[in-house]
């Protein structure tokens, strides 16, 4: 074993079928008494329950969340808060509501709750992004991290299961990366190897499970606390190639966030496999598979999810630029960065190439 160093962030997590009913116990606990619930136009519903179960406690509800935190949503959230005198904000959603209950936290003293809906783990991360003129700007400052954060797995029963699968793959992506990280420690193996275990077992389920079965129950549980765990090793350790491929592709060629994991991840971890043989190991392990990269894209592949970035809408005269994007910044990989084969990697991620 290697000597390490581990930095546990604080929140409070309540975990369970039914823990959005504790709520208001929680917003007493961090003591605050009037909180602005946040959501997308999309989940107004699950807005407007939030609200009712705070009763008196709620100032508010602001249902402009958007895609990678526009500034001047972000501007008129925070004024909103302002104006109705709220002392907290509860973020009900994914990985773009709780960045508008961050970029909040960003620049007032108001402390976060963030219910999550999705697999994408921003709940558990210093990090914030927010865009500004077309160009996202990414990172990290302690105030952003949510106080507390209850996974209710009822609430992402109504996550449309391509949804859920493609989320699902964007959480084994952490927790892939975290097994070959600069920095990772044995405790967050232990994190990756369960959290992504329970996407292996969950996501065939929440594809295929009959409605309203137990086992499809079971399965949101599963992934939800699959979910927890990915998020917390992407909190703890510096994530490599396949993050910075994926940011790239999203943020340069407006691809979706989750399919973009999805499917660049088994040509990330096939790129990485002869440099991290033990991070393939405990991922093939994890889903009961002979080799990561062929395990992970049978996973995408058997569940619905896309494999290629063609069928994302990327154009294969994006891919020269997007390896150009790729290439310019260098940043720790367990393999160093090869332009033939990084390349090649974008290529076969373009195909859906299973990979060799
Ligand atoms: P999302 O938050 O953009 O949600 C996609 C859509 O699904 C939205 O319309 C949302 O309202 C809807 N939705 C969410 N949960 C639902 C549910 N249970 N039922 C029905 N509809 C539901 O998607 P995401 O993948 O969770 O988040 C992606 C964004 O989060 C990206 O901008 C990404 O950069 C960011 N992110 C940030 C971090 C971080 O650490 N800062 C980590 C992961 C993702």
């Amino acid at each position: 074993m290697k000597d390490f160093l581990y930095i546990g962030r604080p929140a409070r997590v309540l975990f369970g079928a039914g823990s959005l009913q504790h709520l208001q116990r929680e917003i007493d606990t961090i003591g605050a008494s009037r909180a602005l619930v946040l959501c997308t136009p999309q989940q107004r519903e699950a807005g407007e329950q939030v609200a009712a179960i705070l009763g008196a406690r709620c100032a508010g509800l602001f249902d402009q969340a958007a895609m990678h935190v526009p500034i001047e949503t972000a501007r008129e959230a925070r004024e909103t808060a302002r104006r109705l005198g709220a002392d907290c904000a509860v973020a009900i959603g994914g990985g773009s509501t709780i960045g508008l209950g961050k970029a909040i936290a960003l620049e007032s003293p108001l402390p976060i709750l963030a219910i999550p809906t999705t697999y994408a783990g921003s709940e558990m991360t210093t990090v914030f992004g927010i865009t500004e003129g077309g160009v996202k700007k990414t990172g990290r400052d302690e105030r952003v991290l949510p106080r507390t954060v209850i996974y209710d797995p009822e609430l992402s029963a109504g996550l449309p299961r391509a949804m859920s699968v493609a989320s699902g793959m964007n959480a084994i992506a952490h927790a892939a990366e975290g097994f070959y990280s600069v920095n990772t420690n044995p405790i967050i193996d232990l994190l990756a190897e369960e959290g992504i275990a329970a996407f292996g077992r969950a996501l065939p389920v929440i594809a295929h499970g009959e409605a309203g079965s137990e086992a499809l129950r079971q399965a949101r549980y599963d992934a939800l606390y699959g979910a927890w765990l990915c998020g917390t090793v992407l909190a703890t350790v510096d994530m490599a190639l396949h993050h910075k491929l994926c940011h790239t592709l999203g943020g340069s060629f407006g691809l979706p966030h989750a399919e973009t994991h999805t499917v660049v991840l088994p040509q990330a971890l096939a790129y990485n496999a002869p440099a991290a043989p033990e991070a393939m190991r405990r991922v093939a392990r994890a889903l009961g598979g002979a080799s990561a990269p062929r395990a992970v894209f049978d996973l995408a592949q058997a569940n619905g999810a896309p494999t290629s970035l063609r069928e994302l809408g990327l154009k294969a005269s994006d891919l020269d630029r997007a390896c150009d994007l790729a290439m310019s910044n260098q940043y720790p990989n367990p393999r160093p960065l090869e332009r033939a084969a990084i390349r090649q990697l974008l290529q076969d991620a373009f195909e859906g190439t299973r990979p060799a």
